[in-house]
């Protein structure tokens, strides 16, 4: 098994880093920390990292062929203007569910944006997966989820791969993707035992997947059968997502979280919030714009 390790590009002290996202246009990541209510641009060449605050909690931000910022918040699906730094209201397809926000999203090769939702609470079950179309009306996927988080699909796009946290397990789906639907859910693998819980997650070239582990101290790549294939150590417990980014698309960033440690876990762990960033040797497919 190859094993690396991720440097600390950047000593942000988020407190629920999560959703990196490169974009090439610019060369930098957009990156969101949920709890504080914070949309970043980390740009890796200067060290400069612009910061918006958003007001509430936003748990995605993804580019969109116009410019703009795509985020999932408490409040549904919204636009933020990256110039006037204003964020107007897309849809929400929860607005009767108060207790529930956005958390993890990707944007499909077809330019539609796929986002999950969970309870604030984390209480089981509440949550769903949309799909925002391009003429920005959204379709419900599937719900009965309790933290929806990462999403890939294969590069055939016959295969769709899904993670709700609790489950420990990676699911699988057949996608259609003209159609923009999955079905036929199965189990693809579960996380070894002391790996902690599957978060975010990215496809590589190779249609391996990368997956961050909450509590795991690092990130994982598996065969789709489960074969563990390598790890890229993170000197962080919580290591939430992770996307391929640089100009190659051959660099992987991660996000990891300070979240719920007391004085000596800050003292263990000084680097918990950061952006980190690892060359794994093996590249990825480039991100998808949201085209509506
Ligand atoms: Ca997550």
């Amino acid at each position: 098994m190859q094993t690396l390790t991720a440097e600390c590009v950047l000593d942000a002290k988020a407190v629920l880093g999560e959703g990196p996202v490169w974009r090439a246009e610019t060369r930098d990541l957009v990156w969101v920390d949920i709890e504080s209510a914070k949309v970043n641009c980390f740009d890796p060449s200067s060290g400069e990292n612009r910061t918006w605050d958003v007001e509430e909690k936003v748990g995605l931000a993804v580019p969109a062929q116009s410019g703009d910022l795509i985020l999932g918040m408490t409040v549904g699906l919204t636009r933020l203007n990256l110039e006037s730094g204003k964020v107007t209201p897309i849809i929400d397809p929860e607005k009767d569910l108060l207790n529930n926000r956005f958390n993890d999203g990707k944007v499909d090769p077809e330019g539609r944006l796929w986002a999950g939702t969970m309870g604030l609470d984390e209480a089981p079950n509440v949550g769903s997966l949309y799909r925002l179309n391009r003429n920005q009306s959204a379709d419900k996927l599937f719900g009965q989820v309790s933290i929806s988080n990462g999403m890939a699909w294969s590069a055939d796009q016959k295969t769709f791969y899904y993670i709700d946290s609790p489950t420990r397990q990676v699911a699988a789906f057949d996608c259609d993707m003209e159609a923009g639907t999955v079905s036929n859910r199965r189990v693809a693998f579960e996380l070894p035992e002391g790996m902690g819980y599957p978060d975010g997650m990215c496809i590589d070239d190779e249609g391996m997947l990368w997956v961050a582990l909450w509590q795991g101290w690092g990130v994982a790549r598996f065969d789709p059968s489960g074969e563990l294939l390598g790890k890229i150590d993170v000197p962080v417990e919580r290591v939430t997502s992770c996307c391929f980014g640089g100009d190659n698309w051959d660099e992987l960033y991660i996000t990891t979280a300070s979240r719920d440690l007391d004085e000596s876990g800050k003292m263990a762990q000084p680097q918990a919030g950061g952006v980190f960033h690892c060359k794994p040797g093996v590249g990825g497919p480039p991100t998808n714009l949201y085209l509506g």
